[in-house]
């Protein structure tokens, strides 16, 4: 009995410790989000006037995850150049109509001219010779785009056609690119990636092929359904295409092998070019949906290049009926869509109504990429509301929106979204490209929107609560956050005790 007794003293002076230590633990933390918030409201308010002290602490901040990044824009121009060191390419440093070669552009073919030789430099030639190394870097990207007078193609036209310049060298090691981007995630308190890596298989039969191409604009749903039906039944039913979804799975899952680690996880999202015929666009998304039934790592289907083209304006609605109709074989499958990257003027008016409409209620999107046309939509509040209370994030990338829409400060939608409770997330679109970072665009949408220190943390937690991320892994990630952020406002607080202000 008095064993018992003892027993019974030992386990409630346990419970009594253990229920100390966590309130003093939760007063530590209260105090820790207490200093942060006061810290962070003079940093964003100007009483703190320090730009370089504002980067620092979004370098700190954690940032959950980046949703919105395509793999190939997200490499700097200068590890696209090392690489064409070890692919033993060329980039040409003149036009020549005779050779017909451009400058820029790199040659892929070991067996070229004697006088084409000489006009196509080695990686150790292009950074020797200063002059035109820099000349690389501002065409493969955005870099010094601003900052000087030079002649100039319109920023949506630079920024696209980067692309094509360093797509050679893009392909020379998916590892070494995926381990690149997790090291930077990391060195910035990331931790999950959600890329856009690899464009999803098409087949081409040109007799089906056809058919779609040739669906008149106002074809009804049931005619579409039709020849879409025809299509996904022979790609169903060849072994050629499944070994092809197959083997684009498989790429994949070779590609991010030993990348996950226990503070760092990455996804990713298959896609197809919308600025491609109507049928290559249709086979690209049904490998896109199938092959997400045959990795986990696979997580869900995007649709991508410029939305003002000629023919992602001509058959926009025809693809979200393609998605529409996909969903229905594979209801599991999420989808994220740019839609919106517009700008008034970019397009005649009635392009800029329907397309974030389109995206959320015609393919079922769960994200949209962009959505900065919103107040130009045909039934923007609705629409608004159909977000809010559906939860459909809208993937913010301010830098990218500020270069080829020119849409920058109270022009851009985000105040709109934030008015309407439409939940955010920040994010980069192309950082390799763009040369910027996640914790520079946090920077930007602290100094520009001024969201509470509250506000900013939901910002950061919704990267995680709209990934997708399975339920358990998600919840897994949620709790890792919240201990990267007691971490965090534990140095803050440390910070504005010891010394106090850094201004
Ligand atoms: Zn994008």
């Amino acid at each position: 009995m008095r064993r018992v007794l003892l027993l019974m003293i030992i386990m409630l002076q346990a419970v009594i410790a253990f229920a100390e230590e966590s309130s003093i633990s939760n007063q530590v933390r209260q105090r820790n989000l207490k200093a942060t918030e006061q810290y962070y409201a003079q940093l964003i308010s100007g009483t703190i006037n320090n730009g370089a002290e504002l980067n620092l602490i979004m370098t700190m901040l954690p940032k959950g995850a980046d949703l919105h990044n395509h793999y190939s824009g997200s490499l700097y121009a200068e590890t696209y150049i090392d690489w064409l060191e070890k692919l033993k390419y060329c980039i040409y440093n003149e036009n020549d109509a005779v050779l017909q070669v451009e400058k820029f552009r790199i040659e892929t073919k070991p067996l070229i001219s004697e006088a084409g030789r000489k006009k196509c430099l080695t990686a150790d030639a292009v950074r020797n010779d200063k002059a035109f190394y820099r000349e690389v870097l501002k065409r493969w990207s955005n870099k010094d785009y601003n900052n000087h007078y030079h002649e100039q193609n319109a920023p949506d036209q630079q920024f696209f056609d980067t692309f094509g310049y360093f797509s050679a060298a893009s392909n020379y090691s998916a590892r070494e690119g995926l381990n690149i981007l997790k090291v930077r995630a990391k060195a910035e308190n990331l931790q999950y990636l959600e890329t856009m890596f690899k464009s999803a298989p098409d087949i081409n039969n040109p007799n089906l092929a056809k058919q779609i191409n040739d669906l008149p604009q106002n074809a009804s749903e049931k005619d579409i359904y039709q020849v879409l039906s025809a299509y996904a039944d022979l790609m169903a039913s060849d072994p050629d295409t499944q070994q092809k979804i197959t083997n684009y799975a498989k790429s994949i899952e070779e590609a991010a092998a030993g990348v996950d680690d226990s503070e760092f996880k990455i996804r990713f999202l298959s896609y197809v070019s919308r600025n491609n015929p109507p049928a290559q666009v249709f086979s690209g998304l049904y490998s896109a949906f199938a092959c997400t039934q045959k990795s986990k790592l696979l997580v869900g289907v995007n649709i991508v290049g410029p939305e003002n083209g000629y023919v992602a304006m001509r058959d926009y609605k025809l693809h979200m009926h393609m998605f529409k109709f996909l969903k229905q074989l594979f209801p599991s499958t999420k989808l994220s869509l740019h839609a919106g990257e517009l700008a008034l003027g970019m397009v005649p008016p009635e392009g800029l109504t329907f397309h974030i409409h389109d995206a959320v209620e015609v393919a079922g999107a769960k994200r949209i990429g962009h959505g900065v046309d919103i107040g130009h939509e045909s039934n923007a509040l609705e629409l608004l509301e159909v977000m809010k209370t559906q939860k459909i994030a809208v993937e913010v990338n301010l830098t990218s929106n500020e270069f080829i829409l020119g849409i920058k400060n109270e022009a851009h939608p985000v105040n709109l979204y934030r008015r309407y409770h439409v939940p955010l997330v920040i994010s980069t679109d192309d950082p390799g490209v763009s040369r910027n970072n996640l914790s520079s665009e946090y920077a930007l949408f602290v100094s520009r929107y001024k969201p509470t220190y509250n506000e900013l943390k939901e910002v950061v937690y919704n990267s995680i609560r709209y990934s997708f991320l399975q339920e358990e892994e998600k919840a897994i990630e949620l709790k890792a956050l919240s201990r990267r952020f007691d971490r965090f406002e534990a140095s803050i607080a440390k910070l504005t005790r010891t010394g106090g202000k850094l201004n």
